[in-house]
């Protein structure tokens, strides 16, 4: 097969794996950098080029489309499945996972378990905000933020009045939760590839700090998870549309709450940690469902 990888930086742990894995395979692999592909809309046959060339036969397509790309890196995916190319992720569900809002939403109509989450405009509302999600300690959230950047932990009442008053006064649309204190500053990353979980690990925020992120100084390390969490994960991932997903769940006393469903989850730590060959799975997949015509939403919506 001929897959092109949309990625910004193709010495990236993510893109280098999943070259290298396809190339193993004896696929055609192509790194093409995201923001430097360009389109012709107008025509009948939809191009996408790329310095100078068109780009063209290509089976697959696996976007690894970054928080601050989302737009642009959504438009170059919807066109190659205009063209019928076979997205890893489409991009409807990659818009959809990038705002936690609607993610959460979507993920409360299938009835998946979350921490009790508020949403709210004016600042007028926010003391009944806070008691909808049971009061101090409580957590803010930025809704397009990523890596921890954006997720407060307020210990107080009078402190959540003012961290909120000061997104909405900066015009950042917020979310407020439950703390979910029992999770003890981790969380389990359940990579999820079609209706599988192939690999799980556990994040365990550093001391002092209550967000497991990677990238926040979190570390990780193996875990087994329980049947209930992986049918979790599954649903989410299917909910959310994604084929590949890494979903983050809390361990609370009420059972696992999904907290996030990230459409690009990262190899590296999951790879490391678990000696998983996840680029190779990944893979797999394609050769397993990489048909012409499989696309299902063609560019649509
Ligand atoms: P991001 O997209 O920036 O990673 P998350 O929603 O995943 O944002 O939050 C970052 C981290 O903060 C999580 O990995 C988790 O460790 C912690 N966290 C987030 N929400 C809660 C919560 N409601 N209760 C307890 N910990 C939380
Ligand atoms: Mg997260």
């Amino acid at each position: 097969m001929k897959i092109a990888i949309l990625s910004r930086n193709p010495r990236l742990y993510s893109t280098r794996r999943l070259v290298e894995a396809g190339t193993q395979r004896g696929h055609e692999m192509v790194v093409i950098d995201t923001l430097r592909a360009y389109m012709n809309i107008a025509s009948h046959k939809p191009q996408i080029h790329y310095r100078g060339q068109p780009l063209e036969g290509f089976d697959a397509v696996i976007p690894r489309i970054g928080a601050s790309v989302t737009f642009y890196g959504c438009a170059v995916l919807r066109q190659f499945e205009m063209q019928g190319v076979f997205p890893l992720n489409e991009s409807v569900a990659i818009s959809r996972s990038r705002d936690k809002l609607r993610s959460l939403q979507l993920l409360s109509r299938k009835g998946i378990g979350l921490p009790v989450t508020g949403f709210a405009h004016s600042p007028d509302d926010i003391p009944d905000l806070i008691q909808m999600v049971n009061g101090a300690p409580l957590v803010i959230k930025v809704l397009e933020g990523t890596q921890g950047i954006g997720v407060v932990l307020c210990e107080t009442e009078k402190a959540a009045e003012s961290v909120i008053e000061a997104f909405m006064g900066l015009k950042q649309n917020i979310m407020v939760q439950e703390y979910i204190k029992e999770a003890g500053g981790a969380d389990i990353r359940c990579f999820v590839v079609g209706d599988k979980v192939i690999a799980a690990m556990k994040r365990q925020a550093k001391p002092g700090e209550f967000r497991s992120n990677l990238h926040r100084g979190g570390s990780a390390s193996l875990i087994k998870i329980t049947p209930e969490e992986r049918m979790t994960a599954i649903r989410a991932a299917k909910v959310m549309g994604l084929s590949v997903a890494g979903v983050d769940i809390l361990r609370s006393n009420h059972g696992p709450l999904v907290m996030e469903v990230n459409s690009s989850p990262g190899l590296e730590g999951i790879e490391t940690t678990t000696g998983h060959d996840v680029a190779s799975i990944i893979v797999q997949y394609l050769e397993k469902n990489a048909m012409p015509g499989q696309t299902r939403t063609k560019g649509r919506g």
